[in-house]
């Protein structure tokens, strides 16, 4: 479809991406748009027959592929600094709307229509328990194939909820449109164009995304839709017109379940205290007194329980505790200070994945690459864990804590302005709590470094 020059901006926006040449073809043009999908999927297809190809363990591409770049880039490092660029060089939406084309036609089941069913079941579950669990399963390229074959058959098949857009808010990049041609205009083309029937000319008045996988079919239709650069978190400062609750929860179960578990179970238990932490006591307990064998990891799920009832008691305490100081309900506490959480995992993941860039993804993904390409390189470890510079990214949680703060301190006004201090206080508890938890870690990262180091 031609882009519909009724609708031509002639000056665009200084932080409009789409009024800079080469960050516009980057971002907008459809052939540079096909080209991310085309090689994303041809990466994708690759890896998967190659790990049913070459099931065992000497195979490194397959693993390389999706557990040292989609996993740690397109998740973690893009999310809080581009938005949802995943979702706009993932081939699922693509394949999706192509094989749609040909006459599945399949609408998503209503029962299927819930967001919790992709948070709980294809995150929680089918990852991160998995992952804590059995921790050696998803390290076999047969499983990983085979697992992301899974997730790419669901995902054409139907639109699969995805945290991805709930992540994003902490980006400075925000699709919209210029309102004032807006508001003269007799059709939204741009709504119209979108698969997911969303429509960018509300996503300012909202304060939401939700949902835009930034595939830019609107942006193809209609001038109008503009891609800008704002501030960090720029809608977490803003009012959320109708806010969600699956949003909060994604930044509440996750934070419980990746950032606290991490610390707990990749941290703490790294360091000569783990023999004292509480999950490595009743882990090992149960292992020996259940008889569980030694590929299920007792440690790790207890870790993950331990970590889900914490964040979900200081969470649930310190909400009501403000519900009753303002006199609100506790939904309407949670639906406008719980945004606050999002740079909690996002950002304080950061710390982990570029900490495993220098010590693992970087050789995985050349001597993947070298190995599936016969391209005859080798690469070493850019560093190996316990190298005193690596603890420089160990900052990320706490720039992620007490930027969460400072959003929970705007978003107390929105609640009312009496008693502003109690509210922001009481319902700090959590960064606050995760703030001293990384600060244990690194206390015991730096002076009760193990002897044995635990492996990822
Ligand atoms: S409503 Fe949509 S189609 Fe109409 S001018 Fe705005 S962006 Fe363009
Ligand atoms: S609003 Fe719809 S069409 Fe536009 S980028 Fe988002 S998902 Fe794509």
């Amino acid at each position: 479809m031609q882009t519909q020059r009724v609708h031509f901006i002639a000056q665009r926006s200084k932080r409009d991406i789409f009024g800079i040449p080469v960050l516009s073809l980057f971002f907008k043009n459809k052939y540079m748009l096909t080209l991310y999908r085309l090689t994303t999927l041809f990466l994708l297809v690759y890896a998967i027959i190659y790990g049913i190809l070459n099931p065992t363990k000497e195979n490194i591409f397959t693993t390389a592929v999706f557990w040292s770049i989609f996993w740690p880039f397109f998740m973690v490092i893009t999310l809080p600094t581009l938005g949802n660029v995943f979702c706009m060089v993932c081939p699922h939406g693509f394949l999706g709307k192509h094989i749609t084309k040909f006459g599945l036609k399949l609408r998503i089941p209503k029962w299927f229509d819930n967001p919790y069913i992709g948070l709980i079941g294809s995150n929680i579950l089918a990852y991160w328990f998995v992952i804590y669990t059995f921790p050696s399963f998803l390290k076999s390229p047969l499983i990983t194939a085979i697992f992301f074959l899974f997730f790419t058959i669901l995902s054409m098949l139907f639109f699969i909820g995805s945290v991805n857009t709930t992540f994003a808010r902490t980006s400075p990049v925000w699709l919209s449109t210029y309102e004032e041609e807006c508001k003269s205009c007799k059709k939204p083309d741009c709504a119209l164009a979108c698969p997911y029937e969303l429509n960018p000319s509300k996503f300012e008045e909202r304060k939401s995304m939700m949902n835009c996988t930034m595939c830019m079919e609107c942006a193809h239709v209609c001038d109008a839709v503009k891609l800008e650069f704002r501030r960090f978190g720029y809608s977490l400062y803003e009012r959320i017109k109708n806010p969600k609750m699956i949003e909060v929860m994604v930044y509440i179960l996750l934070v419980a379940v990746i950032t606290f578990t991490m610390r707990f179970h990749h941290g703490l238990s790294r360091t000569a205290l783990s023999e004292y932490m509480p999950w490595v006591i009743v882990g090992n307990y149960l292992q020996k007194t259940l008889g569980i064998p030694k590929w299920v990891d007792m440690t790790g799920l207890v870790a993950m329980l331990m970590a889900l009832s914490l964040v979900l008691f200081l969470f649930r305490a310190s909400f009501t505790l403000v519900a009753k100081i303002t006199g609100k309900s506790f939904r309407e506490v949670l639906l406008t200070l719980g945004y606050a959480f999002a740079p909690l995992m996002i950002v304080g993941g950061l710390s982990h994945v570029l900490e495993f860039f220098f010590i693992e993804y970087y050789h995985n993904i050349v001597n993947g690459f070298s190995q599936a390409f016969g391209l005859g390189i080798h690469a070493e470890p850019l560093a190996k864990r316990g190298d005193h510079w690596l603890h420089i990214f160990m900052i990320f949680p706490f720039v992620a804590g007490f930027w969460s703060m400072h959003i929970l301190w705007r978003r107390t006004e929105f609640i009312g302005k009496d008693r502003r201090l109690s509210v922001f206080l009481v319902s700090s508890i959590l960064p606050v709590v995760y703030i001293l938890l990384s600060l244990f870690v690194l206390v015991g990262v730096l002076f009760f470094p193990a002897q044995h180091l635990h492996r990822h």
